[in-house]
């Protein structure tokens, strides 16, 4: 038999697959190239004539050098950006060779059954009731967007409104309340219609917490309207978790749907150390995670939860006569925003499987560990302040000016970590942390070891002395 036309092609992705992760250990984790550069590098005439996939793939390898962060290992600390487990990573390669369309039960049976028991396992680990309904998505952003849905269905279902037939215009207005929110959160409320001047934004205490009287004043407020409360699971500069236990059942006296986003908070379920974090979010209405973050899954891959299946299903299924459905079956259509899409399921059920509950317990206090090593080493040397110690995976640092009389500190937060940055042995990023600029330290990926912040302490320590 001959060889399929595949075979070279995918033999030679593998070996720089390989050698690509083989370098992570070793190469610096920091881009080495410039826009103009790349620009050079992959501007090609759009070709008139075919290529031979292997030289594609190669001269694509060859194009893209310098350009690829070393974000798949265990020295990038920089945003919530996790790595690939193996398992993962190899069922995502044969995702996309198996190349089903895991839109529906009929197109991709496999894919299917493996989102449905993959769902359930997730259901478990994070600790959500049973009866929740899911959808594998994009991302996060995703997960907001298709649990918001569901959450604008109920809520003016309540009304006598049909949102999915008459859309929102002349519905009663939704108020959005939030504690501590991601951006991704305003993105979906604009997306599904709300639109951001709805979303109010509540005062934080000292432990970046809402406090329930600030919840309840704004709940009297917006009285009588359809009421979203989203809450936070893992800011992501300080990883604080709301006290869902107070706020869930405050909301629910007001008629609110309460989502929350733990696109890599939600995580702390899975460690015995952490859960506690996460009292009472059992309560909510609908939650939103993501696999590529801190389970280790490759992009793009996050989870929506909602506790009832009704208006989840309402917000997203869609029939047409030319689709075939199962009865029996999940038919992702059903569930997901998208209509054609990757087979999301089978990474995750990888991912699972390799870890079991023990390994991603294990891996979850891990990174917690060498978050707070990270942030205790660098915090120890002269000049730096600590501003936030990690309660999860999350820290915050800024470096204050040695010059005498120095008052703001920002800009030398900022020049350190580009000197950071231009060292390459640890990959950190500022944020604006209460009108400071800071340096944020996240930790979740799998492959992060001891010597890896003993490596990125060191750099912070050179950096600092240059
Ligand atoms: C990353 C993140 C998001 C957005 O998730 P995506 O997977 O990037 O869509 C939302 N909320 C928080 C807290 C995050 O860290």
């Amino acid at each position: 038999m001959n060889e399929l036309p595949h075979h070279a092609t995918l033999l030679a992705a593998c070996r720089h697959a390989i050698q690509y992760l083989e370098g992570l250990a070793v190469k610096p984790v920091s881009s080495a190239s410039t826009l103009q550069g790349l620009r050079r590098q992959l501007r090609k005439e759009l070709p008139d004539v075919p290529m031979d996939p292997e030289e594609v793939i190669t001269e694509l390898v060859a194009d893209v050098e310098g350009g690829i962060l070393g974000s798949a290992g265990g020295r990038f600390f920089a945003w919530a950006i996790g790595g690939s487990l193996p398992a993962a990573l190899a069922a995502d390669w044969l995702t996309s060779a198996w190349d089903q369309n895991a839109a529906l039960y009929a197109c991709g049976p496999a894919a299917a059954v493996v989102e449905e028991v993959a769902g359930a396992w997730l259901k478990r680990i994070l600790g959500l009731p049973e009866d929740s309904s899911f959808a594998f998505v994009s991302g996060c952003q995703m997960a907001h967007v298709t649990c918001l849905a569901a959450a604008r269905w109920e809520l003016l279902n309540h009304c006598g409104w049909d949102v999915e037939q008459h859309g929102l215009g002349g519905a009663p207005p939704i108020c959005v309340i939030a504690s501590n929110r991601h951006g991704s959160v305003e993105r979906a409320v604009r997306l599904i219609g709300i639109g951001a001047i709805h979303i109010t934004d509540l005062p934080l205490d000292e432990t970046e917490r809402v406090r329930s009287e600030t919840l309840e004043d704004r709940l009297e407020t917006c009285h009588g309207s359809p009421i979203v409360v989203v809450l936070q699971a893992g800011d992501l500069n300080t990883g604080a978790f709301d006290r869902y236990a107070e706020l869930i059942p405050l909301a629910h006296r007001f008629g609110a749907w309460v989502h929350i986003d733990g696109a890599f908070g939600l995580w702390a379920a899975a460690s015995t150390h952490y859960r506690q974090l996460l009292e009472g979010y059992e309560q909510a209405d609908s939650w939103a995670t993501d696999g590529h973050k801190w389970l280790n899954v490759p992009y793009d891959c996050g989870y929506a939860f909602v506790a009832r299946p009704t208006p989840h299903r309402a917000a997203m299924s869609h029939r047409a006569p030319y689709l075939i459905h199962d009865g029996d079956a999940r038919d992702q259509i059903d569930w997901n925003p998208e209509w054609s899409r990757r087979g999301r399921g089978f990474a995750t059920y990888a991912a699972l499987r390799q870890l079991g509950r023990q390994g991603l317990e294990l891996m979850v206090d891990r990174c917690c560990q060498h978050a707070r090593d990270l942030v205790a080493g660098i915090g120890g040397m002269p000049g730096v302040e600590v501003l936030w110690k990690p309660i999860l995976n999350q820290g915050l640092v800024r470096f204050r000016d040695p010059n005498p009389g120095a008052t703001v500190h920002d800009r030398y937060t900022d020049a350190v970590i580009q000197r950071l940055l231009a060292d390459g042995r640890g990959f950190f990023m500022g944020t604006t942390w209460h009108g400071m600029r800071a340096m944020r330290i996240s930790v979740l990926n799998w492959q992060t070891t001891a010597a890896d912040i003993t490596t990125a302490i060191d750099a912070v320590a050179q950096c600092l002395a240059a």
